[in-house]
This record gives structure tokens, C-alpha cells and sequence, in this order.
């Protein structure tokens, strides 16, 4: 097939013409016998009308989960490499029984795991990332008009050990291997139909959109709106591979996550995003010289633990108090790293807060209006949420607040920027 050709003649307006797709199937759209069988016909139906396919799929719905609970049961602190083994083969069971659902179709499907497309990772067990993908045999399988289904979340480090990608892992798989296959379109297969103006879940006014741009994408994605892993926008924004997130459920087009346009400035805020699983630690009354803050945070980037915000109070007398957010998972062990640095640096004493929440607004028009992040606190500040830190980037304002004050937060932010609109005066 003249895929070069195709390509070029590519729509992804109406997702005509496209020569070659990857479909992902994410946990709820492979959840049950029927689901995975209802898969089977989709995919089916999608190389009938002439296309070619590399399909990749998740773990059932909630498996994951069970083999993480599997794991606490046996040990207090499991052991991160043998982890990655238990929770790999959630992934392993679907591709297996998705293609023998398309065997039985008629359609000539071929499972293949990690170590079958040298899904080359790094070695960090949990949060692996992606560095290199064989697309050989993928092509092999499509040249003899087969289809790929690739197990996602899954890959092997430089000693042949198993690896997972972290939570949502997945939807990185699959637009890393539409970027190794050099795929027209990258779908993302899913239990909403499409991205949406914030968590459909929380807020029911929330609405499609039809076009999101790869940066607000990037922004919503690592500020909470989890129907995108971040580091699967960062491969669709770096190889340039339109992602088209839509339901498994049914034939409506979705949202297209694709470069940014002119008019895609013109508003001011497109969605807004909630993070539940931030911990907040601060260091208290550390004496205020050079060096502190090197002290703190070398030992956690040596951990590969991520800091969000950082905030550090104004110095008064010579101390000062040093706040900071990291996952919740690795708050325990972010915590005793640096209650074991306190004594050292000279500090009173850590303390830390699970119960927060992280509140963003996320928008392109923010660049060239000001005023977005005022109204933000300001509408916050009517409903009587304190706000704890603050941090802002060109395109975004994130605030963060009492995690029991999340949902509310939401829900006045989406009505005061995104329902009522925000006109320019206003901002
Ligand atoms: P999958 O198992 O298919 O990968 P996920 O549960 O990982 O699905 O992601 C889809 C979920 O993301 C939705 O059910 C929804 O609750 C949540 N979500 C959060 N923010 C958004 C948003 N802005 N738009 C759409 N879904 C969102
Ligand atoms: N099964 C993995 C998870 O639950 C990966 C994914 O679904 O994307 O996180
Ligand atoms: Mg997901």
C-alpha cells in the first residue's frame, strides 16, 4: 500500500485517507469478555475499510490495581524490579486474549510484549522511560496484512529487566510506537469521549473540546487530567503525532490533540485541572545561607523523585521555612530523606500535609492577558478556600488548597473562567 502517498493526503479533521493507525485500548475499554470482543470488531472493522493497524492495549480495568495490592500483601516495601514483573503481565493477559478474539474474526493478529519490539527503557523501576522502539517486527507483522496488538505500560532495560512506565503508561506506549511506525494517527481509545474542559467526573458542566494544542495538552496532563499520560504528549509533541483521544463506546470523533494554531490564542482559559496525589513537606526555620537548597534536593533527584513547587518564605532573622510538593508516592521516602538532612543543615524540624490538592487553570491566551490569575483567587477567595502556594508558567496558574476544598475549587473555577466566559475586558 502507498503509504507515503496516504500519508501526505492525511485529514485528521475527519480521519479520511489515513493509511496506517495505532489504536489504544485503554483498562475499561478491554474490562470485559464482551469489551475485549466489542475491540476485536472495531479493529476489525477499522483494516476492513482498507487501513492497517498496530493495536496496543492496557491491562484489564482494575487489574493493575489488584496485582499492586497483591504486592502490599506480601511485603511492606516490595521490591521495585520484582514489582514490574507482577504488574506487566496485566498487559501480557490482554494483548493474548484481544488476539485470540481477532483469530477467531478471521483476522490475522499477532500478540507481541516488550522484549518482542525492544521496548528499550532506562532502568528505573515503576517510572521508566522510553528510549528507543524496534518497529521492525511491528512492520513484518503489517507487511503480510497482519495486526501488531503490543502489550503497553511495558518495557526492558539494558540488562534485559522487565520495566513498567507508571501509572497511565500505556498511552506513552502507544504514541511512542505510533512515532516508531510512523503512524498517520495515534488513537486513544477510552471510557470518555474525548479530552474535556476538566474531569467530566467532577464537574458535569465540563465540555468536549474538539482541538487541544500539544503544550495545554502537556500542561493539563501533568497537572492532573490523567486521560493523557504527560510523557505520551511529550512523544506526540516531539515526533509530531496527531493523537486523537475518542470512546471506545461509540463512532463520534473525539478531541485532537494536535500542533498549536493562531486561533487557539484566542482563549483565554481551556481547561482546568485537579492533582490529588501531591504531599507537601516543609523544612522548618533552616538557618538562610548558600548551599541549603542544594543540600535538600540533590538526595531526592538522586532518588529520581520529582519536585512540583518549591517555595521558600522570606528570610527573617537568618531562617527561613522551605516548602515543597512531591508525588504521594514517594512522599514516605521524600520525608526521611530529608528529615535525615535536617539535622545537618541546622533546621527545627520537617513537617508535611497529605491532604492537599493542586487547582490549575490551563490556557494559550494567557500569554498575552494578564489579570487570568487574579480572578482565579479572586473567585477562590469568594468561596473562602485559602490558598497554600501558588506557581504560575507562561500558559498556567496553579494553586495549591485543603484537598477537601478539590471538587468545589473545580467546580466554581470551570463556571467563573470556562462557562461564563471570559471576555477580554474582564480579564
Ligand atoms: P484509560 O483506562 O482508558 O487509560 P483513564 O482512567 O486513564 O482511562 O483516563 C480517563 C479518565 O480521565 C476519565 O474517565 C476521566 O475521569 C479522567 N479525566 C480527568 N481529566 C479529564 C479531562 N480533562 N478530560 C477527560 N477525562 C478526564
Ligand atoms: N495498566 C497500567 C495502569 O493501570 C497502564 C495503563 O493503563 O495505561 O496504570
Ligand atoms: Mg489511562
Amino acid at each position: 500500500m502507498a503509504h507515503a502517498m496516504m500519508r501526505s493526503a492525511t485529514n485528521y479533521g475527519t480521519g479520511e485517507h489515513v493509511a496506517l493507525l495505532v489504536q489504544k485500548y485503554g483498562g475499561t475499554s478491554v474490562g470485559t469478555i464482551e469489551r475485549i470482543k466489542a475491540v476485536a470488531h472495531r479493529v476489525a472493522a477499522t483494516r476492513a475499510a482498507g487501513h492497517d493497524v498496530v493495536v496496543v492495549v492496557s491491562a484489564m480495568a482494575g487489574e493493575t490495581n489488584r496485582l499492586l495490592d497483591l504486592a502490599a500483601k506480601i511485603s511492606a516495601q516490595p521490591n521495585p524490579r520484582e514489582s514490574d514483573v507482577l504488574v506487566s503481565t496485566g498487559e501480557q493477559v490482554s494483548v493474548a486474549l484481544l488476539t485470540m478474539a481477532l483469530l477467531d474474526l478471521g483476522v490475522p493478529a499477532r500478540s507481541l510484549v516488550a522484549h518482542q519490539v525492544r521496548v528499550s527503557t532506562d532502568g528505573v523501576f515503576g517510572k521508566a522511560r522510553i528510549k528507543s522502539i524496534d518497529a521492525r517486527r511491528m512492520r513484518e507483522v503489517i507487511a503480510a496484512r497482519g495486526i501488531p496488538v503490543v502489550a503497553g505500560f511495558q518495557g526492558v532495560d539494558a540488562d534485559l529487566n522487565i520495566t513498567t512506565l507508571g501509572r497511565g503508561g500505556s498511552d506513552t506506549s502507544a504514541v511512542a510506537m505510533a512515532a516508531a511506525v510512523k503512524a498517520d494517527v495515534c488513537e486513544i481509545y477510552t471510557d470518555v469521549d474525548g479530552v474535556y474542559t476538566t474531569d467530566p467526573r467532577i464537574c458535569p458542566a465540563a465540555r468536549k473540546l474538539e482541538r487541544v494544542s500539544y503544550d495545554e495538552m502537556l500542561e493539563l496532563a501533568s497537572l492532573g487530567a490523567k486521560v493523557l499520560q504527560i510523557r505520551s504528549v511529550e512523544f506526540a509533541k516531539r515526533y509530531k503525532v496527531p493523537v486523537h483521544v475518542r470512546s471506545s463506546f461509540s463512532d463520534e470523533p473525539g478531541t485532537w490533540v494536535v500542533p498549536e494554531d493562531p486561533s487557539m490564542e484566542d482563549v483565554l482559559v481551556t481547561g482546568v485541572a485537579c492533582d490529588l496525589n501531591e504531599a507537601k513537606i516543609t523544612v522548618l526555620r533552616v538557618p538562610d545561607r548558600p548551599g541549603l537548597a542544594s543540600q535538600i534536593f540533590t538526595p531526592l533527584a538522586n532518588a529520581h523523585i520529582v519536585v512540583d513547587m518549591i517555595i521558600q518564605n522570606a528570610s527573617e532573622e537568618g531562617f527561613t521555612d522551605l516548602t515543597f510538593t512531591v508525588p504521594r508516592t514517594d512522599h514516605a521516602k521524600a520525608l526521611s530523606m530529608v528529615q535525615a538532612v535536617a539535622p545537618e543543615i541546622g533546621a527545627r524540624g520537617v513537617a508535611s500535609d497529605m491532604s492537599i490538592a493542586k487547582v490549575s487553570v490551563v490556557g494559550l491566551g494567557m500569554r498575552s492577558h494578564a489579570g487570568i490569575a487574579a480572578r482565579m483567587f479572586d473567585v477562590l477567595a469568594g468561596e473562602g478556600i485559602n490558598i497554600q502556594m501558588i506557581s504560575t508558567s507562561e500558559i498556567k496558574v496553579s494553586v495549591v488548597i485543603d484537598a477537601k476544598y478539590a471538587e468545589l475549587a473545580v467546580r466554581v473555577l470551570h463556571k467563573a473562567l470556562i462557562e461564563d466566559g471570559l471576555s477580554e475586558t474582564s480579564a
